[in-house]
This record gives C-alpha cells, sequence and structure tokens, in this order.
C-alpha cells in the first residue's frame, strides 16, 4: 500500500467521523457485536491462523485472546449506557445557582498498533474501547503474525463499518506511513523502541498516545508459601506462549535456600504442563521468527542450565528454560527477555529484592509470591510498577476492572474496560450558570475592599 492511498484511508476515516456515523450508540452497538460475531462465526479460522504464527494450540487461542476480548465486548456493552450519560458535578456555594457535568465525547479517529504475540487480544481490546468511546478506527496488525493479520484484513470489512473501521496491513514502511496522519489518539502496544518512534510521530501533530510496552517483570518467592503450587504458576506464567508474554514472569528472585528447592519444582511443573518433551506437546508455543530465535538462544550460555535449555532451529523451539548462577551484568538481565528462558538470581530477602527493582525501570508487573504481609505492604511501598500479582502470574490482566497498563518505561496510559472507554474519550467539562441573578459581581473590577476579601476567602469559598 502506498503512502498516498494510507493517507486517503485516514482521510475517509475522518470523514465519516465528521459526518457524525459513528456517536450514536446503537452504531456503536452494532460495531460491537459485529466484532462479537466475527469471533464466534470465524474462530476455527482465527485458531488456525495462531497456529501457523506461533504453533498455538486453538485452546489457548480461545483462552488467551478470543474470550479476553469476547469478555471485553459483554462488558462494554452492559456499561455503554451508563459510562456514556453525563456527569453531574456539584458546584460550589459562590459558583450558584448552575450546574456542571461531564461529557465523555469521543476523540476522532483513533490508530491502534499491534504487536504479534497475543494478535486478537492485543489489536481487538483497544478497538473495542475505541468504538464504544464512538471513534473511527484504523488498525494496524503486526506483520510478524501473518496469518492472523490476513484474517483480520479479510474478515473486518465484512463484520464492521467499513466507512468507519480499516486494517491496514504492513510493517514498517506501511506503518510509518501512517503515523505520518494526524489522528486523534494513538494506540500503540510493543517495544519501547518502537514506542518512541510512536510517541515522537505522534507529537509532531500533538496527538496522544498510549504506549503498552514491556520489560523486565521480576517475580519474588519466599519459603512463607506452598512452593510446589507458587512453582506452578511460575512456570504456567512464565511458559504461556513461550515466554512471549509482556506480563510474563522475567526473572525469579529468591534466597539460596528458597532457590535450592524452587528450581526443581519449577522443572516438574513444566513436565507437568508440557509432559517430558514440550517440543512434542502441542499446547507449546513456538519463536515468533528465526531472528528472535536466534537472539534468544544466545542468552541460553549467561547462566546453568537448571532445567530444559534444548533448542531446534528448524523447529524455532526453545525447550522452558531455567538458569541458575547468572550473573547481574549478564546480556540476559539487561534485556527483556521475551522469551521461555527464566534466570534465577539470588538475594538475601525480601529488602534485597525490593532494592534491586526500585534501582531498575519501572515494570510491567510485579509478583510476589508470599503469604507475609508485612512483605506484601513492603513490595507495594517500595516499588513502583504497572501492577502487583500476589501468588498469582499474568491473570491480574485479564480483569476488566484492574486497568491495564505500564509506567516509566514499560509504558503509560491505561485500558481494559471503563479504563479503555476513558482514554479514548475526551472528558468534556460543562458549566451552565443563568444569567440572573448576577452573583459574579463579588469577583468583579473595581477590586473593591469587598472584592478583595472575597478573593482572599475564594479559595476557601470555592473548595
Ligand atoms: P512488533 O514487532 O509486532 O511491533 C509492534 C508494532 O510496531 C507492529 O505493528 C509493527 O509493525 C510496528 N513497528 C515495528 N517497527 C516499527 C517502526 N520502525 N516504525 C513504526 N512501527 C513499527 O512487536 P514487538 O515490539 O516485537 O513486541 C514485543 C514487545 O511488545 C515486547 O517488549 C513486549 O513486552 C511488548 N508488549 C507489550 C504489551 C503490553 O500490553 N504492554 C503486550 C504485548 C507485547
Amino acid at each position: 500500500m502506498t503512502s498516498e492511498q494510507i493517507a486517503g484511508i485516514v482521510a475517509e476515516r475522518r470523514e465519516a467521523f465528521s459526518a457524525g456515523i459513528t456517536k450514536p450508540l446503537a452504531w456503536r452497538r452494532e460495531q460491537l457485536t459485529g466484532i462479537r460475531r466475527m469471533l464466534t462465526e470465524h474462530g476455527a479460522e482465527f485458531e488456525a491462523a495462531l497456529a501457523a504464527d506461533l504453533h498455538r494450540s486453538p485452546t489457548e487461542t480461545q483462552l488467551a485472546d478470543i474470550n479476553v476480548i469476547l469478555a471485553e465486548v459483554s462488558h462494554a456493552l452492559k456499561n455503554l449506557k451508563s459510562w456514556t450519560t453525563p456527569k453531574r458535578v456539584s458546584l460550589p456555594l459562590a459558583l450558584q445557582p448552575g450546574r456542571g457535568w461531564v461529557i465523555r465525547e469521543p476523540l476522532g479517529v483513533v490508530l491502534v498498533i499491534a504487536p504479534w504475540n497475543y494478535p486478537i487480544q492485543l489489536l481487538l481490546g483497544p478497538v473495542v474501547a475505541a468504538l464504544a468511546a464512538g471513534n473511527a478506527v484504523v488498525m494496524k496488525p503486526s506483520e510478524l503474525a501473518p496469518a492472523t493479520s490476513a484474517v483480520f484484513a479479510r474478515l473486518v470489512p465484512d463484520y464492521l463499518d467499513a466507512r468507519a473501521v480499516s486494517v491496514v496491513e504492513g510493517a514498517v514502511p506501511e506503518t510509518t506511513a501512517l503515523l505520518e496522519q494526524r489522528f486523534d489518539h494513538i494506540f500503540y502496544t510493543g517495544g519501547a523502541r518502537v514506542g518512541r518512534i510512536v510517541a515522537a510521530a505522534a507529537a509532531k501533530h500533538l496527538t496522544p498516545v498510549t504506549l503498552e510496552l514491556g520489560g523486565k517483570s521480576p517475580v519474588y518467592v519466599d519459603d512463607s508459601v506452598d512452593l510446589e503450587a507458587a512453582a506452578k504458576r511460575i512456570a504456567w506464567g512464565k511458559f504461556l506462549n513461550a515466554g512471549q508474554t509482556c506480563v510474563a514472569p522475567d526473572y525469579l528472585m529468591a534466597t539460596r535456600e528458597v532457590i535450592d528447592r524452587v528450581v526443581p519444582l519449577i522443572d516438574a511443573a513444566v513436565h507437568e504442563l508440557y509432559g517430558s518433551d514440550p517440543q512434542a506437546s502441542g499446547d507449546y508455543a513456538r519463536i515468533v521468527s528465526p531472528a528472535r530465535f536466534e537472539a534468544l538462544t544466545a542468552l541460553l550460555g549467561d547462566g546453568t542450565v537448571a532445567s530444559g535449555g534444548q533448542t531446534d532451529a528448524a523447529d524455532k523451539y526453545i525447550a522452558p528454560t531455567v538458569l541458575t548462577d547468572v550473573a547481574d551484568d549478564s546480556r540476559i538481565m539487561g534485556e527483556e527477555i521475551f522469551g521461555p528462558i527464566l534466570p534465577v538470581i539470588e538475594v538475601t530477602g525480601a529488602d534485597d529484592a525490593i532494592r534491586r527493582i526500585a534501582a531498575g525501570d519501572k515494570p510491567l508487573s510485579l509478583y510476589v509470591f508470599t503469604n507475609d504481609d508485612r512483605v506484601r505492604k513492603a513490595f507495594l511501598r517500595g516499588t513502583s510498577s504497572g501492577a502487583v500479582g500476589f501468588n498469582a502470574a499474568l491473570i491480574q490482566q485479564t480483569v476488566i476492572g484492574l486497568p491495564f497498563g505500564g509506567v516509566g518505561e514499560s509504558g503509560m496510559g491505561r485500558y481494559r474496560g471503563e479504563a479503555g472507554f476513558t482514554t479514548l474519550s475526551n472528558e468534556k467539562a460543562v458549566l451552565s450558570k443563568p444569567l440572573k441573578p448576577e452573583s459574579m459581581t463579588m469577583i468583579f473590577p473595581p477590586y473593591t475592599k469587598r472584592v478583595d476579601s472575597f478573593a482572599r476567602g475564594l479559595l476557601r469559598r470555592l473548595s
């Protein structure tokens, strides 16, 4: 697709928005139910596409991609009326008589740029929020999940209003051409390097951005928990989608004594989840590309393989792997892993772990496996992250009432449920006063003693 064609697509979406077709609640509901119908009527095609792109099991595609969106759609449909109802705000005595309220109106045309790792959930999640909020949308699926991208390109025009919603497929040239256009919001999910490119492009038009990025999400485990149960949740969270999950546990911290006990338990959990040969399991995903496979296998030398370690380049397979004896200054500890390798770092206890986390970039998620309330509070107080899971990994991300997003290097902005609706709306503040009686003479010049004394007490009276 040429830059001119892309400019044309964006201009048409803007025309549709300006014509007002996206604003009626009935239209929004039609689009949301269109997404639901697309996913339910073509579930098998999406499952096949993810199997081709990532060797994903159909069950996992339902669980981690399709169902997350179906739940978002139902939630939005149920709450649309209340989200769009103007909210009354009470006025201070000094501004009465009058009324104040907040209207959440659509922003305009929203660009959604998605990654490949959960290519349905991470494309349609922001799209559901954008359409519920009454925006026109241009969506750009990832070129690294080409089969899924092609299914979207084929089906979206049949299920969503083509006047207001488009899919632009492509890689860097197409995304660059899109970013030259003026949007009213850009919702980007992916790595921080491209996040910076998106933010810089958006700045030219003063377009607000949501950046859903990644980073190193740490796990801390102590011996107050059932280590076998903790090991299973950590193994599941780390090795789901072969570790290619933005909120996956990146590395694990524990004391030497806990490490000696938990590492064999993680190894056992992997066998329970994926059998003695995960490569033969239909439930274990593959690395997305040969380049990512090479980058990940290069990290295997950064420690001692305590579990897994097998690779097969032809199959882009890396076994669920645990590495011990990993140095703080190793490459694997310097970058987001985004693959099925779990380095284990020895710490002296919770305070040491908190210090290390606080010294680095703020993570997208933090996982703490402990039943000690003082330890939980210390992590909450001593660290900052997009989310925290106590005795749980990943699943906080699926709770619609919990806003999802990062902080600092892990991103900016929130979505899921009402948080997404608010992000993609303009909260317009409205004040209405009758012209009479004129209470505002109290603040008009000339600034007499009476006005002056009013001004000095004004803050108190306004609050
Ligand atoms: P990706 O390569 O699929 O890229 C994301 C999008 O950016 C794609 O649509 C791609 O076409 C576009 N893009 C790539 N290069 C570009 C460029 N130079 N200019 C403009 N656009 C460009 O995804 P990725 O970055 O490999 O994804 C992995 C990263 O995403 C990890 O860091 C992961 O943690 C993060 N992630 C975050 C979330 C989240 O919700 N916070 C979810 C998934 C992944």
